[in-house]
Parts: C-alpha cells; structure tokens; sequence
C-alpha cells in the first residue's frame, strides 16, 4: 500500500467521483469515490467533496477497475507504438497495459534480454499515456543466463515469453525448462505461445500439396490438434517445473480441456483467450476480405466459441486480453500473403471492453463481477500488481473508469486510435461504453476526447509471483 504517500501530499488534487454503482469482482455496491493525488482516499457512500474538489456526477454509471490487458504488440512491425496504443486503450477502459520487449538483432549481433529491457523502459518514458509493464521474449532459451534473468528480476519485470512454433523448438526444450526452474525460484511468470510447430507444418505441407496455399484456407493450415498438442506440452512443462505458467490466446474447447482438468487442478496455470474468438468464427475466412481476420491460432468454429464464454464464466479462463497486433487493411490485405507468409494480429485495445461488456453482460453472458475479474483483478494479481491496481478500494492508485452502461454506439474504423486506421468489427453495434477514463488520478479520456499526454504513463514494477 502507498497510503502514505496520501498522508505526505495533503494538497494533493481531489477527484470525487458520486453517486456511481461502484463494480469489484466481490460485487457491486452504491459509493462516492474520493481521489487525492495518484491514489484513492476513500470509498463510501455519502463522501463530501473537500475545498477545490472537482465532482463528477456518476448518477446511471457505472465504476469499473482500469482494465488491465497485458498482453499488447506495440512496436515495429505492427504499426502502433506506445502512444497510439495507450489512447487506444484509455479510449476504451484500459489504464494499464503489458506489452514485449523484444531483442533486436542487426547481423550477427543480438541484444541482450537486458538490453532490449531498457531500451522499451527509454520508450515507456518518451511515449507511454498508459502505464505499461513489460514481457522479455526468450529466444534462444540458452540466452537467459541466470544473471540476465536475476537483473530482469531486479528491474521489476517478472515474466518472461517464449513461442512454441519457432522451427527449432524441439531442440530447445531442455534449455527452455531450465529457465523455467529458475523462473519459478525467481517469482517470474512463464507466457508461452502454444502452436506446435512440427504439426502446423505437416498441416501447411498438406495443403501446399493440393494446391491451397492461399488465406481461404488459414483455419486448416493451423489445426486444434497442434494448439492441443503445445498446450498439454506446456502444461507438462508446468507440471514438471512448478513455474507459474500462463497459456496466451487460447482459441479452442479442446486446449481449454487440456488446460482444465482433474490432473492440473492446483498447478499455477493461467489461461487467457482473446475477442476475435468469443466474436468470430473460422467461416469469415472464405470471404474475399478473410485475410483481415488472420491470427495465430485462427479463428475456430462454433463450439469453440461457446466453450470460451463459458470458461471466461466459470472459471476457467483466467484473463480476457486483446494480442493487439495491429496492421492496417492494406498490409492484411496484400495478396502476396499465403498460410506460410503472415502479418498475424488484429487492432483491437479500443472496443475490446465495450464489445465484452455489451455481447457478455448486456447478454447475461457473464456477470459484472466477473467481466472486472476477467480483465482488470485478474490481470493484477498474476502479473504482481494487486492490489495497487485491479480494484477500487483505499490506497490503490485511482484507475477508474466511468461507464455508460446504456450507451450505444456504432463501431467504426475511423473512431480508431490504432494507426491501423480499420476495425474488423465495423458496424457492430455495442452498448455499454467508457465515458470517461482516469489513470493514476488524472483524467485522461473525457468528452469523447483524449486528454492524456505521452511520457505520463508510468514502467510499473510488478512483485514476485506468488501463490493466490
Ligand atoms: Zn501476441
């Protein structure tokens, strides 16, 4: 807690947010919230606003957790960076985000994991409105000395991302668990991205054979078995390991099973699926723009979808995250891309809350409980940032947004702040929106209009994993 921040800054700001319902994943109450600084003071019904408070009428709104998303592509070569991301993501509920810092390479020389670290922690304070935290990629695991993850570990960002379907990963697998041990000694949060790479292969050669390379037929070219297949992997990795293991965009019912059954109750595994699965299925690929829709895994057929609502409702599914990756509507669409040359991902930080809330809540889909636990307290609690965020009580910083719970408004492609200038879901109509974003006590989304500057988000630095 930094309570006593409050207690130094007595001529902090004051925000008092009144007459909201205010949401939690433990219920829904009726409560005035007041804001001073970077933190939130109090919470409770009939607060009076101090001298020079602003108050913001919250009569019909709803008060949610900041959403969380931690898992966001925002460097090259996906066009939005730290800054379009982040108004994105305010826009849309989102006051925190975990996005990657990748190693470059230039020739033979590599960076570091270290080096990449800092060179994204430079971009956070140039570019940041969001407050962001960050994911090393590994690769090749024998780059992770135990010094490179010590001093990962000592900069605050515990997790660390590697990615089934690289060619070579067969022959990796002993150096990978070895980072995992030490990940799990370490209080770091192991991501891996489950595709096996052996079979995507056979699938893709099969088709390639017959003469169907084209994006027509991207759903067949990544089968569930080889999503199936990586995920059991990797909860055997998890297993054997006992490192705190979070599978990224799970797209299938039988990958949730994998996942979720008698032998891995009381292993610390984490499961997250992404929109694209809870809203679309694989037929869009047939469509002349079915290229737009290309993501790793693919979009899955209808009982895929029903068994991710139902695990985001029961359970099962830990986190709803976005994977924004964007690219605008000409690089998805440009025909010298096949099921062996890709431009994976889909922009989606601005409607991913606003379409969960409408198609979920709205439909009686899943409870608001569940929807604040699903992309705000979950998110904190698994990647070391609970309870500073992913809750609205006292001492946690002021990450709050205001909904609308009976706006309704049409998904458009040019509302996005993505730089991807498009939204696979354009004429959706969503009800139930944002109306008015703070991170860390200052307003930055209000009146329909972005107010947040870049260089004010903040690097969070996150607490070893532990066991909840
Ligand atoms: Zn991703």
């Amino acid at each position: 807690m930094d309570i006593n921040a409050l207690a130094v800054e007595p001529s902090s700001k004051e925000l008092l947010i009144a007459g909201g319902e205010v949401a939690g994943p433990d219920g829904i109450r009726r409560a005035d919230i007041r804001i001073l600084g970077e933190f939130i003071a109090e919470v409770a019904p009939g607060l009076r606003p101090g001298r020079n408070a602003r108050v913001i009428d919250a009569s019909d709104r709803l008060i949610l957790p900041g959403g969380i998303d931690p898992h966001t592509h925002l460097t090259p070569p996906f066009v939005d960076d730290l800054t379009s991301g982040s108004a994105a993501a305010l826009v849309g509920g989102i006051t925190t985000l975990g996005t990657f810092s990748y190693p470059a390479s230039s020739g033979d020389e590599r960076e570091s994991l270290v080096e990449s670290l800092v060179r994204m922690e430079e971009m956070v304070h140039r570019e940041a409105i969001a407050d962001i935290f960050l994911h090393p990629v590994l690769w090749p695991p024998s780059s992770a000395s135990s010094g490179q993850l010590e001093a990962i570990r000592a900069a605050g960002q515990l997790s660390i991302k590697f990615f089934m379907l690289r060619r070579d990963f067969g022959a990796t697998v002993s150096d990978l668990l070895g980072v995992m041990d030490a990940a799990r000694d370490l209080g770091m949060v192991v991501l891996i991205h489950c595709e096996d790479d052996a079979l995507l292969r056979l699938a893709a050669a099969r088709l390639q054979a017959e003469g169907k390379s084209s994006l027509r037929y991207y759903a067949e070219s990544r089968p569930v078995v080889s999503e199936v297949s990586a995920t059991q992997q990797a909860v055997a990795f998890c297993e054997a390991t006992g490192a705190p293991t979070y599978v990224v965009h799970l797209s299938s019912a039988r990958a949730l099973r994998a996942c979720r059954n008698p032998d891995t109750r009381g292993l610390p595994l984490f499961v997250e699926t992404r929109p694209i699965y809870l809203h679309l299925t694989e037929e869009r690929y047939a469509n002349v723009d079915g290229p737009l829709y290309v993501g790793q895994p693919p979009l899955r057929g209808p009982d895929d979808l029903e068994a991710l609502w139902d695990g985001l409702t029961d359970g099962s599914i830990d986190v709803l995250a976005t994977d924004h990756a964007p690219w605008t509507r000409e690089q998805k669409l440009d025909p010298a891309l096949d099921i062996e040359n890709l431009r994976p991902g889909v922009n989606n930080l601005q409607v991913m809350l606003p379409m969960y809330f409408s198609e979920g809540v709205r439909m009686g889909r899943i409870t608001v409980e569940r929807f604040v636990e699903t992309t705000s307290t979950n998110p904190a609690r698994i990647f070391g940032l609970f309870p500073r965020k992913g809750v609205i009580q006292e001492g946690a910083y002021a990450d709050v947004a205001v909904w609308d719970p009976s706006l309704k408004k049409t998904i458009r492609g040019s509302d996005m702040y993505s730089k991807a200038g498009f939204s696979i879901y354009e004429g959706w109509e969503v009800t139930g929106w944002p109306v008015l974003t703070i991170r860390r006590g200052e307003i930055v989304f209000e009146d329909e209009e972005l107010k947040g500057v870049p260089g004010s988000g903040k690097l969070l630095r996150r607490d070893p994993w532990k066991p909840m």
